[in-house]
């Protein structure tokens, strides 16, 4: 069965910068489960995934622009802890790399923790990935047709997928 809209597919992945360290790989979990046609994977990925069946490999380049955008200076700033989500569970846990959510006027933020004070914390809302060259080496695991209540949510179901029911 080969990908096409409205089709499930599992299917395992190293992720990497560009000639350079890997970031992360699924090898070691359940395969990565998603549904094909419906925004749930980056444009360029879903392009690369069109046509593919059980079985095969490839590699798929994902730029900046692809992926998750440029890096903005104006991303890293200062601001007091008790703007961070679940600040009174964070206090004297806040460490350098750790994500955390900021409360703003646009809603919930991920940002990551550069330095930590004692009343402020300094944050990058960059996406880790933004500004990274992207290799990623696509295994397809499984090519199945989506469930009825799969296309109703828009998203697949199952370990590797969502799990909310
Ligand atoms: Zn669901």
């Amino acid at each position: 069965m080969q990908i096409a809209a409205d089709k499930v597919v599992s299917f395992h992945y190293r992720l990497s910068e560009t000639n350079g360290e890997l970031i992360e790989s699924s090898h070691d979990s359940d395969p990565t489960l998603y549904l094909h046609g419906h925004k749930n994977l980056l444009g360029a990925m879903e392009e690369a995934m069109e046509g593919k069946q059980a079985g095969d490999k490839f590699t798929v380049e994902i730029s900046p622009e692809q992926g998750y955008g440029q890096r903005k200076e104006g991303a890293v700033q200062r601001i007091p802890i008790k703007h961070l989500i679940d600040h009174a569970k964070l206090k004297n846990k806040l460490r350098p790399g750790m994500k955390v959510a900021v409360n703003t006027e646009h809603g919930p933020w991920e940002a990551v923790v550069l330095k930590v004070g004692k009343f402020n914390v300094d944050i990058d809302s960059n996406h880790p990935l933004a500004g990274k060259q992207l290799t990623f080496e696509i295994e397809i695991v499984d090519v199945r047709d989506a469930t009825e209540e799969e296309l109703a949510h828009g998203h697949a179901h199952g370990v590797g997928g969502h799990h909310h029911h």
